[in-house]
């Protein structure tokens, strides 16, 4: 992003500063390369706001920011349907608390470990500052696999979760809510178990519910609309729109489920969608009845799709997702799922603009092409934050122990989009990366954090 040569004299030091910074956070964290990663992305974009304000780095800001206000690692006991004991391993990071109470969510997946916990919850703390709502950063989780367990297994796999998480968040301490294999389930028994142990009925404890116990409408859809919310500001910064296009939508958990909605409420086709097996790709447009069929309501694999609709067509794996050709590409499955081949071939097939919809999809390197041949470029901290806005919102609700209609949310979510996507270009012209989001929406979103963290002292 920064070349050296490139850099006045302030500049220098502040590289030297945030490299020295970066080495701790290698050496502290070993093994720990997806934390390393979300760290070094964030670090090199701040080098002209380090230089420009010495001030960060006389108080140790960025000493401070990389490193967990704490972290919480617990066993989760629970026995399976064949009377089996199992052990899983729980997370919760809580990462910075300056502007708001740690707020993020929880992802049950084999994947999850620690460096997978921290780089999730350094994100989430910029993420949320550019949401501008008072919200602090935090993440959890575990190594639990959902995939292929009975509903009974969940439940009192989840119930001995909540168990122990329930010690450490509140509504005004640490609020979770959903992520990869979280959902409307989960956090119903995360819910109920923290209701019976705690007693009363403090709703904003999670956000996520459904909406007969404090959910908030339109937060089902909210990362998936934010996602389309965003590109498609992007793209009017270039005359261009959805309608007309061709899409390619990566996974089909809840935020490629409306992501493909809205995209295609505004005139796109959306050609192909994935699971963590393969993907499936429909020349005529997805079926997406079919799609939250399978996956919601039946938990099938995506390579069903095809069973019901004979023209399309059944890959197994999901790299060669991104050879599809498209005008748009929303990678919403999970992390470095766009690596740098990946990344060229959508350039030459000529693609226009990438939404990250899931967190960290696409690699350092891959970033590194689609800025190069100046592809629009909505990074997951800017464009996915539709969905932690809205678990704000409803926060907001639960206080006022009242409840907005559904226009009345997507309006409000609309407008933080255009929001995040305003105040992100402005960063980037204001410190000499004009059209770079990934350095506009990261300076914006540590400035609100950095700033208050002076505010505070040293703490
Ligand atoms: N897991 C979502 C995210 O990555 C939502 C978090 C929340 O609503 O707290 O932002």
């Amino acid at each position: 992003m920064s070349n050296l040569q490139t850099l006045n004299p302030q500049e220098v030091s502040a590289k030297d500063y945030v490299q020295g910074v970066y080495e701790t956070v290698v050496k502290r964290n070993p093994h720990e390369s997806e934390f390393h990663q979300a760290v070094k992305e964030i670090l090199e974009s701040l080098v002209p706001v380090i230089a420009k304000h010495p001030k960060y780095m006389e108080n140790g800001i960025l000493e401070r920011m990389v490193e967990p206000e704490r972290m919480i690692t617990f066993r989760v006991p629970w026995v399976d349907d064949q009377g089996i004991v199992n052990v899983n391993r729980g997370f919760r990071v809580q990462f910075n608390s300056a502007i708001g109470p740690f707020k993020g969510g929880l992802r049950f997946h084999p994947s999850v470990n620690a460096s997978i916990i921290k780089f999730l919850g350094f994100e989430q703390t910029f993420k949320n500052s550019l949401t501008g709502q008072p919200i602090g950063g935090g993440k959890g989780g575990s190594d639990f696999d959902p995939k292929g367990k009975s509903e009974g297994e969940v439940m009192r796999f989840t119930q001995s979760f909540m168990t122990e998480l329930s010690k450490y968040i509140g509504p005004d301490t640490d609020v979770p809510a959903g992520d990869i294999g979280v959902g409307a389930r989960e956090i119903g028994y995360m819910f109920g178990q923290y209701k019976r142990i705690r007693g009363g009925n403090e709703a904003g404890v999670l956000t996520g519910k459904g909406l007969l116990y404090g959910g908030s409408l339109a937060r089902t859809e909210a990362t998936g609309y934010g996602a389309v919310y965003f590109v498609n500001e992007m793209l009017k910064s270039k005359g261009l729109s959805f309608d007309g296009s061709t899409v390619v939508v990566s996974g089909s958990g809840n935020v490629s489920i409306y992501a493909i909605q809205k995209a295609v409420q505004l005139g796109a086709k959306v050609v192909a969608c994935s699971d963590s097996n393969g993907y499936v790709y429909d020349k005529d447009g997805i079926n997406l009845e079919t799609v939250r069929r399978l996956k919601e309501v039946e938990r099938k694999r995506i390579s069903e799709y095809v069973n019901e609709h004979p023209d399309a067509v059944y890959f197994e794996g999901c790299q060669n997702i991104w050879t599809i050709p498209c005008d748009i590409a929303l990678p919403c499955a999970t992390q470095n799922e766009i690596d740098e081949t990946s990344a060229k071939r959508l350039v030459a097939n000529g693609v226009l603009a990438i939404g990250e919809g899931a967190n960290m999809p696409s690699t350092l390197e891959a970033i590194d092409v689609f800025l190069q041949a100046d592809v629009l470029f909505g990074p997951a901290k800017a464009a996915n934050a539709g969905g932690v806005a809205v678990s704000a919102l409803e926060m907001a609700q639960n206080s006022m122990r009242y409840s907005w209609a559904f226009h009345e949310v997507d309006d409000k979510l609309h407008e933080i989009m255009k929001n995040i996507y305003r105040n992100s270009v402005n960063a980037a012209e204001e410190y000499g990366h004009p059209g770079n989001l990934v350095v506009g929406a990261n300076i914006a979103g540590f400035l609100k954090v950095a700033d208050t963290m002076l505010a505070h002292g040293i703490i």
